[in-house]
């Protein structure tokens, strides 16, 4: 399917503005079935999404200890006492070991 950008006009302001193949992609992307029917002003107008304070979350950085290689880390959550907590690298680490243990804990069981 060709894309190719598509002129529309607002019913807000009645002001031409471009759907553009961006645009349409995305939409069909998020299977939106309707065409935007807001020109770029008005849609920021009615939606003040980033200065919305609802929408605000503070990033929440919590000084922890790796419990597997004992390295000072940050975690972007605050961590449940008694479970271990993990860094960056420990943690890819340990989803990458995750995947081989089903098969050896299954070796094992079976000699
Ligand atoms: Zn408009
Ligand atoms: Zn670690």
């Amino acid at each position: 399917m060709e894309f190719q950008d598509k002129v529309l006009q607002c019913v807000d302001c009645s002001a031409d503005f471009i759907f553009t193949v961006r645009d349409q992609k995305f939409f069909l992307e998020m299977q939106f079935k309707n065409q935007p029917k807001r020109c770029k002003n008005c849609k920021t107008k009615r939606v003040p999404i980033i200065n919305s304070p609802l929408h605000y979350k503070p990033r929440i950085e919590t000084r922890a200890t790796c419990s597997q290689c004992g390295k000072n880390t940050t975690v972007p959550f605050r961590p449940t006492q008694g479970r271990p907590v993990l860094c960056r690298d420990c943690f890819q680490g340990q989803r990458t070991a995750a995947s081989g243990l089903i098969k050896t804990s299954t070796l094992a069981r079976v000699g």
